[in-house]
């Protein structure tokens, strides 16, 4: 079914797993995502930045999500990333997606929460989901770069003040993970998760995933991360494998040879944390 964030994160609430939001690069990779996600039995969030939205068009993206979802009975989210300009969120709803990113974790807070609000309002009305974001998550993303001096983890308090006031269907929390990292793993603020968790009701999520260690995964869920973001591990996958096969291939090729295996890279590394997220037993000990 397409369906939107609130739902699937109410159901991965019932039942104590996470949902894996992977951001889709281009169009090639997305239908090895879903049907990654049909083999695990999975739901699936595809999340696209503004960016990728207008380069692969969001009608096209919406046909695909939708259809796949339909054909390959899937749970499937259409979510857009990070998304700063008001607009640019309205586009998104007004195609089809039905998930959207209000980031206005760089703005004072009343600014961020008034702001959200206006996100919020937009988009409940047309039946989509809103994640908003507080403190600031370390990194690089679509060319924004936050220096680790400028890194905010998120205040419990203010939390429960930004969810009270926007009434966000989700929450992007700040404890030390960072966009783009792949070469280094984070130390997760896990005392400063339970702090959250404890004083506020909506699901959290986690930006900058693939710097995640696998075995801090669990816990996260088990302290309330609803919505759990991979992109970077993606990207890299796929670059490498291209390169690989473009290299050796000849040009009159047709390009299925080369394409292929990059999608297939992708496919399985989303299988992969798909398997962790829903907290299947046994599979743990065998990444630590
Ligand atoms: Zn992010």
């Amino acid at each position: 079914m397409y369906t939107t964030l609130k739902e699937v994160t109410r159901k991965a609430e019932e039942l104590n797993y996470t949902v894996g939001a992977f951001n889709a690069h281009n169009l090639e990779m997305l239908p090895d995502m879903i049907r990654a996600a049909k083999e695990e039995g999975a739901p699936i969030i595809i999340q696209t930045s503004v960016d990728t939205a207008k380069y692969i068009g969001h009608e096209n993206l919406v046909a695909v999500c939708k259809s796949m979802a339909t054909k390959e009975m899937v749970d499937v989210v259409l979510h857009l990333d990070h998304a700063r300009d008001f607009d640019d969120i309205k586009e998104a709803i007004d195609k089809g997606y039905t998930s959207v990113m209000f980031d206005g974790s760089h703005l004072p807070f009343k600014e961020n929460i008034m702001k959200t609000c206006a996100v919020v309002e937009y988009a409940h009305k047309h039946g989509v989901s809103v994640e908003g974001e507080l403190g600031t998550i370390g990194g690089t993303e679509e060319g924004i770069h936050v220096d680790d001096d400028k890194k905010v983890y998120t205040n419990p308090k203010d939390a429960v003040e930004f969810v009270r006031a926007t009434r966000v269907d989700a929450l992007a929390i700040a404890i030390g993970t960072n966009h783009g990292q792949y070469k280094s793993k984070t130390e997760v603020n896990i005392p400063l998760l339970k702090e959250i968790k404890a004083v506020v009701d909506v699901p959290l999520v986690i930006h900058g995933g693939t710097g995640v260690k696998e075995k801090d995964i669990h816990e996260l869920i088990d302290n309330g991360i609803r919505k759990f973001n991979v992109g970077t591990e993606l990207l890299v996958a796929w670059t490498k494998t291209a390169k690989e096969t473009f290299a050796e291939t000849k040009e009159n090729k047709s390009l299925r040879h080369n394409i292929i295996p990059c999608n297939k890279a992708v496919k399985e590394i989303v299988k992969h944390k798909i398997e962790i997220f829903m907290n299947k037993s046994g599979h743990l000990n065998k990444v630590i």
